[in-house]
């Protein structure tokens, strides 16, 4: 199947006289006949459903049809973009490891990272993206379990080299892990340049409505654990938890990281993806491919647009010729990379404050990647505790403005950014 078919079909077959609709299994728990039989569920003997904190049938359809869009054997979903990116890293790494992340990544994770996984004992080396061989090398330690980075980076729209680094994680027998949330797989497929594991915040293009906040972690099922025995002991040897199972022998390497997460995290963490936002989630899915289109050709003419305004400074957008990551993005993204656009407006914080107090379809929202266009301007909202100087530093200037094209008609986006700027 085709991914705009994918969207609508894969995940859920209804047998004769079935809802058309996935069933939105609103129950905690579920009924056995026996106790024997329920046993066989918590030994893992058997597949089943005995509670929603680990796993749910609606749940489930939606996580096989993200699977079946990026091409993986098994994926799980979570209640946040957030819980993914942990779950899918603490999957691996404990307390006196080592991970390789891009220091291009989302605000939210690189604080997860390098305070609260900190914290518990794993460290981390962030990596310029853009680095030296040299540097990538000497990132990587004895003790390191795996490489992260993001296809575009948010809010950045670093284009991350996937095979690059794909390649490096390889040599030194770890998997890389890609958080594709902007890309979406209807933009790029991490797995078909190497990675092993994708996350999602499928609050964003996913879900692509405003409606719910989840994520989902994807397995390529191409990373042969037991061939690095040593370096994956949670996959690789009997888990005392669960009765001596060995993930990666009973699971195979198709569903033995997926198989884990469910089992060890989601049982001792929780943060499971409810029932009725996994339905929601769906329902977005079933659009995914159309709007990413539209996303991306709106975002084309705004980004255009802006390059060509006098009172705009900079654009940022990997779509544009002009852009540093241009030819990165043609390789690994050649239908399109995002709707998400940075730009600088000239005059500084005060023109931004002007502009943005004018706009009327592009709505103040700290959020992105959705059907409604939306803006931001960090000086003066997420990042305003900071001087001018340390904005900079951040590279998030006080000029900055982060416009995320919705579907609407082109033209009233155009005209609303057009009237906005005129007020500077
Ligand atoms: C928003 C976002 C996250 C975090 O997701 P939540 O659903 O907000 O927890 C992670 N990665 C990227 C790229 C994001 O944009």
């Amino acid at each position: 199947m085709k991914q705009e078919t994918k969207c609508i079909q894969a995940g859920y077959t209804p047998a004769n006289g079935e809802s058309r609709m996935i069933p939105i299994v609103q129950s905690t728990t579920f009924k056995y006949d026996t106790s024997e039989e329920m046993g066989k569920l918590f030994d893992l003997e058997k597949e089943g459903y005995f509670y929603t904190r680990l796993q749910n049938p609606t749940n489930d359809y939606v996580a096989k049809k993200i699977a079946a869009l990026e091409g993986g054997t098994a994926a799980m979903l979570t209640a946040s973009g957030q819980a993914a990116s942990f779950y899918s890293v603490f999957n691996l790494a404990g307390a006196g490891d080592h991970v390789v992340s891009s220091a291009a990544i989302y605000g939210g994770t690189y604080n997860l990272f390098n305070v609260t996984m900190r914290r518990m004992g794993i460290e981390f080396t962030f990596v310029d993206p853009d680095c030296s061989e040299e540097e990538l090398e000497a990132a990587f330690k004895e003790n390191t379990k795996c490489v992260f980075g993001e296809t575009i980076a948010n809010p950045a729209l670093t284009v991350f080299d996937i095979e690059r680094f794909a390649n490096a994680a390889h040599k030194h027998g770890v998997p890389l892990i890609v958080d594709n949330t902007f890309a979406t797989p209807i933009n790029c497929r991490p797995f078909e340049w190497g990675a092993d594991i994708v996350t999602h915040s499928t609050t964003k293009y996913m879900d692509g409505h405003d409606m719910t906040v989840g994520g989902v972690i994807v397995d390529s099922g191409n990373f042969d654990w037991m061939a690095h025995k040593d370096k994956f002991p949670g996959l690789t040897e009997p888990d005392e938890s669960y009765h001596g199972v060995t993930y990666a022998e009973r699971f195979g390497q198709g569903g033995a990281y997926i198989t884990k997460a469910t089992s060890q995290l989601m049982r001792d963490l929780g943060s499971i993806q409810a029932p009725m936002n996994a339905y929601l989630l769906n329902a977005g899915l079933e659009s995914l491919a159309v709007r990413m289109e539209r996303h991306c050709a709106n975002a084309q003419k705004v980004a255009e647009y802006l390059e060509a305004h006098e009172k705009v400074a900079w654009v940022n957008y990997p779509g544009l010729p002009s852009n540093k990551y241009y030819e990165r993005a043609k390789k690994y993204m050649p239908n399109g990379t995002c709707g998400v656009i940075s730009f600088g407006v000239k005059g500084g914080r005060p023109a931004a404050e002007t502009f943005m107090s004018h706009l009327k379809v592009a709505m103040i929202a700290t959020h992105v990647a959705d059907a409604h266009t939306c803006v931001l301007h960090p000086a003066s909202s997420t990042h305003r505790q900071m001087s001018d100087e340390e904005l900079i530093a951040a590279g998030v200037g006080p000029d900055l403005v982060r416009l995320s094209v919705g579907i609407e008609h082109v033209d009233d986006i155009l005209a609303d950014l057009e009237q906005a700027l005129a007020a500077i």
